[in-house]
């Protein structure tokens, strides 16, 4: 239709105009009190927001999980309904959970000289970025990758290229990505601090930081089971990352000996750390800014419930587990609650 009013100035009701509101006054979540925060990785099996009610129920008030299946590749939409992101953070909110780590998927490598895994791998980590933006993550925890042949240098700038390709287009936020520190096992890259430090340093204007894996640093030769060893640990993460870029500490005793590059978890005071290593490094001053979460073998029932409290026990406080994990033992005899839980137990599974 043709328009009669050429040539003439269109006026409009200024009360159209776009005006932006002013932006709202951030809310300080509650997990932001100062307070110690110790968490565990909890299983999304069923419902991704019991996730939350089982680390609430186990005595922890931050927790890790996976945001999809960690062995599998994404098929089609790998996205949350935002009806469940939306609950979840609902939940979350009620039970003061923070910070909320999310662990990348372990198929993905960054580093890969192959240039369809690596294509794939930077497919995958956009979606973890994105998944971890609808659940209101913190910390969005990967590992390095693997040079799988290629030199340092070259697989270092890779992972670097891949992290920002990945986070092309999506705003950020409160999240963080964080690197953690591997054994070194095979070709892995990251159980030098070096390493993150230049993977870091490639990619300044994205919110990058650490996070340091007990028993990755153990098994890559640090000796944190002595009170030097861990002097020299948080010295040399000092000098090269800065301790002030370390959010996270995932706690996890060893099963493995010092300097094997053989990443085994092991329940806290069970393995080659030892329960007073643990003591020093959750009440050390030089960490007192992080959050303390268990990835820890689920052998038995209860498991998971029993090194929450060692975490808590070290740092001097009692906190009661209220949750399934809490439920009193099984009689002896008593086979279909023991298989129950059994179940259940062997339903979490937990990242490394
Ligand atoms: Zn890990
Ligand atoms: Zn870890």
């Amino acid at each position: 239709m043709a328009e009669e009013n050429y040539g003439t100035e269109l006026t409009f009701d200024a009360a159209d105009e776009y005006r932006p509101e002013p932006p709202p006054v951030p809310e300080i979540p509650a997990w932001k009190d100062g307070s110690i925060r110790i968490g565990i990785h909890t299983s999304i099996a069923g419902d991704i927001a019991g996730a939350l009610d089982i680390a609430h129920g186990l005595g922890a008030n931050a927790l890790q999980i996976f945001s999809s299946s960690p062995r599998m590749w994404g098929h089609g939409s790998s996205r949350i309904a935002e009806t469940d992101a939306a609950r979840f953070c609902v939940r979350r909110k009620e039970l003061q959970l923070g910070p909320l780590v999310v662990h990348g998927n372990y198929l993905i490598n960054l580093a890969s000289p192959n240039p369809v895994l690596r294509t794939r791998s930077i497919q995958a980590f956009h979606q973890e970025i994105v998944r971890a933006l609808a659940l209101g993550t913190d910390y969005l925890v990967i590992h390095p990758g693997s040079a799988l042949g290629a030199s340092v240098e070259s697989s270092v700038a890779a992972v670097a290229f891949g992290i920002k390709q990945a986070s092309r287009g999506l705003k950020f936020g409160d999240l963080r990505i964080l690197l953690e520190n591997t054994a070194g096992q095979g070709s892995s890259l990251g159980s030098r601090f070096e390493e993150l430090r230049a993977i870091l340093a490639a990619c300044p204007d994205l919110p990058l930081g650490v996070c340091v894996d007990t028993a990755h640093l153990f098994a890559a030769g640090w000796s944190i089971h002595t009170e030097e060893g861990l002097q020299v640990a948080l010295g040399d993460i000092d000098r090269t990352v800065g301790l002030d870029r370390v959010a996270v500490i995932h706690v996890n005793d060893s099963k493995t000996p010092l300097g094997s590059r053989v990443d085994r978890h092991e329940h806290i005071g069970k393995g080659l750390i030892g329960l007073k290593a643990f003591g020093r490094i959750l009440n050390h001053p030089l960490l007192a800014k992080c959050a303390f979460i268990l990835e820890t073998p689920i052998d038995k029932p209860g498991d998971d419930k029993r090194n929450v409290a060692a975490l808590w026990r070290l740092t001097g406080r009692v906190v009661r587990a209220t949750g399934p994990g809490m439920k009193p033992r099984p009689h002896k005899g008593s086979k279909v609650r023991a298989s129950k839980a059994g179940v259940r137990a062997k339903k979490r599974s937990r990242g490394k």
